[in-house]
Parts: C-alpha cells; structure tokens; sequence
C-alpha cells in the first residue's frame, strides 16, 4: 500500500500556520520544537520539519537531514533540563504503527531509571506546567 497524500487540516500544518497555539521551544528554516500536549513523561516534546510530509516513509531525505541534528539538539537540552538518566526518541509511521498526527514528528522523551511512561495521547497536561517544563528546556539549550 502507498502512503496517503499529505493533507494540510492537521494539527501540527496549523500549530506552523500560527493557526492554534503551542508552548514553543526552538525554530529555525527548516524545524519547530514544541511541547507535546499529553506528555508521557515530564519535558516530552515534538520535533517537527516545516516542509509537508505526512510521516518517514513519505519525506524528503533532505528534511531528515535537517530535522536530525535538531531533534539531537533538543535530546541534550530536554536530558539535562530533567537531570534525566536517558532519552526516548519516538517515531510512529501510519495508524497501524500508532500515528494520530499526520504530520511528520519526532518524539523526544526524558526517561528516568525505574520510571515507567506514561500512556501514549493520555491526558491533557496544565498549560502552565508545560510553559514551565518549556522553560527549563529552552534554558539548557
Ligand atoms: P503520534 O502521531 O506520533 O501518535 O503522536 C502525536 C502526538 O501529538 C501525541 O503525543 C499527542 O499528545 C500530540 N498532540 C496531539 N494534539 C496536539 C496539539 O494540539 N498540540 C500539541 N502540542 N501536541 C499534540
């Protein structure tokens, strides 16, 4: 099966359309970092490229070049923002491998020895905890 066409009504084209609102925490050419809203952990966040693809399978190996070296960016900063022993990178391809989001995205989750996470899209986090969490990131990068 081919990979759908890339549609523009998702959530994170608006959150760059500055059509809905996001607790930002880096942007560049190329990429945005935001806090995820339903954190599985503490400083979990989402890298995004700006340029349209709906997941890895469809993007332009040149949007991976660039979104990389910003999702190892934010990897460091969210680790040592949390004093966490370890980083969780998440990346989720069709609904059959869990993607709810069709735009492409990047997770990057503190983990923290005997810590387990939290469900995938559970609850809604307080916006003032994730402006908070933000804060810290956004000061270790
Ligand atoms: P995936 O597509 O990889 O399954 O995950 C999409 C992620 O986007 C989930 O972790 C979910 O919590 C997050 N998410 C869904 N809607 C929004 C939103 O409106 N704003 C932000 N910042 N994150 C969202």
């Amino acid at each position: 099966m081919t990979t759908p066409a890339y549609e523009d009504d998702n959530i994170f084209a608006k959150i760059l359309r500055g059509e809905i609102p996001a607790v930002k925490l880096y942007e560049d050419d190329d990429t945005l970092a935001f806090m995820d809203v339903m954190p599985q952990a503490p400083g979990h966040l989402l890298v995004i490229p700006k340029s349209p693809s709906r997941n890895l399978l469809d993007a332009d190996p040149d949007t991976l070049a660039k979104t990389i070296p910003v999702v190892q960016k934010l990897a460091k900063a969210a680790k040592t923002a949390f004093g966490a022993d370890g980083v969780f990178i998440a990346q989720f391809n069709e609904p059959a491998a869990g993607q709810t989001v069709f735009h492409l995205h990047f997770h990057v989750i503190p983990r923290h020895d005997g810590q387990d996470l939290k469900p995938h899209t559970g609850g809604m986090e307080d916006v003032k905890v994730l402006q908070a969490n933000a804060e810290k990131i956004r000061a270790a990068l």
